[in-house]
């Protein structure tokens, strides 16, 4: 199937206050312009090289998301026009992002990654951590960045209990986080479930599905 009939099929199953970001990291610009042109806007990337290169060479009304892992030092290089950060997993991140943002007089939405799965690869903070940077007095110093919410991975396995069970535990310290959120309202977006656990993720609570494969086909990394 085309990437067009992938991304029709996949819109149609998702309740409308799902959104997609369309995971685009390792395709070719020609992929992403095939998503576009079927009325894709936002795509995420997990390397910030590959997506400011994407950036430059594509539509300026994407919204662009990073998923993946960030290293402080090249937070410079997207600041300029990223539109959320999925993978804030400590204060100091925050803080580099929030200087980034200044100079480009914005304020960049993120998003705290949690750790919910239960590999040792996979990064994020724990609940008591994430409540101590919203209660921190530092943090409210930070004008040019906003919490709206957190994001999660579940652990790569067949068990579907486990699953479940993980995205229930986010949905949860999601509730917990919002309670201590000076806007509450503001804090909106649980980013959970990928091309194979996305369906299930939205009956866990999910509001936004980063799905990659099940649209652009497999990755050959
Ligand atoms: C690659 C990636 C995805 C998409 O994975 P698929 O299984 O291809 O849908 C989602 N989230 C993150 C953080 C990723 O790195």
């Amino acid at each position: 199937m085309s990437i067009q009939q992938n991304l029709n099929q996949i819109k149609q199953t998702l309740p409308e206050h799902v959104t997609l970001v369309a995971v685009s990291k390792t395709k070719p610009v020609s992929d992403l312009q095939e998503a576009y042109n079927a009325g894709q806007r936002i795509f995420g990337e997990n390397k910030i090289q590959e997506m400011v290169e994407k950036h430059d060479m594509l539509p300026k009304d994407i919204e662009w998301h990073m998923i993946g892992h960030v290293q402080r030092n090249k937070v410079k290089y997207m600041a300029g026009f990223v539109s959320l950060i999925h993978g804030v997993e400590n204060e100091k991140l925050l803080k580099e992002i929030n200087k980034q943002a200044a100079k480009h007089n914005r304020i960049i939405d993120c998003l705290l990654q949690i750790k919910i799965a239960e590999e040792d690869s996979k990064f994020g903070m724990t609940e008591a951590e994430a409540l101590q940077i919203l209660k921190s007095n530092d943090f409210t110093q930070l004008k040019h960045v906003n919490i709206v919410g957190v994001m999660g991975m579940a652990t790569f396995t067949e068990n579907e209990s486990q699953i479940k069970s993980e995205f229930t535990q986010l949905k949860t310290i999601f509730n917990t986080l919002k309670t201590h959120h000076k806007h509450p309202t503001q804090f909106k977006t649980i980013s959970m479930g990928m091309s194979g656990d996305y369906q299930m993720a939205i009956t866990c609570g999910s509001t936004m599905v980063r799905i990659g494969s099940s649209i652009f086909g497999v990755r050959n990394y």
